[in-house]
């Protein structure tokens, strides 16, 4: 029995993935891993097709656990925004900053910080482009890439 130190609202999938052997877990973790790399990697349910972004460990569609890492499109449109005032205290220096929902070119739709863009000039529609960078926050947490959307 292996006992596995995980932090809250962490997403592990290493049962299956392990027995496929060659996929990497389908985890949070894996994604910003991938970031690294300069890739959005979404998890893609095999039996349906769904692609879910960040992945998850269960098809939100159709409750197969069998999962492959799919390459995305790094374009996409601004669906929905909101901005935030009151940020949590590790992102309270970046505010007032903008949150959206950004539609990439494949339909996927992906939550992200808009950036690069003063905040009354952001409209719904206009075409994003995906960036990264590492976490500038001050938490104690390994500084994970993380991704944002910028203006083409
Ligand atoms: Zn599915």
């Amino acid at each position: 029995m292996l006992v596995v130190q995980a932090p809250l609202q962490r997403f592990t999938f290493t049962g299956e993935a392990k027995a496929m052997g060659e996929q990497a877990p389908f985890t949070i973790e894996q994604f910003y891993k991938n970031m690294l790399e300069g890739k959005l990697l979404g998890g893609k349910c095999k039996k349906c097709g769904k692609v879910h972004l960040p992945p998850r460990p269960l098809c939100s569609n159709c409750f197969s656990k069998k999962f492959e890492w799919t390459e995305l499109p790094q374009k996409g449109k601004l669906l929905t925004y909101t901005v935030i005032h009151v940020a949590p205290p590790q992102f309270q220096g970046m505010a007032p900053y903008a949150v959206g929902i950004v539609q990439l070119e494949n339909g996927v739709n992906i939550p992200g910080m808009i950036r690069g863009v003063a905040l009354e000039q952001i409209r719904i529609g206009m075409p994003l482009t995906l960036d990264f960078g590492t976490c500038t926050t001050t938490q104690p947490w390994p500084q994970w890439p993380r991704y944002y959307f910028k203006p083409m």
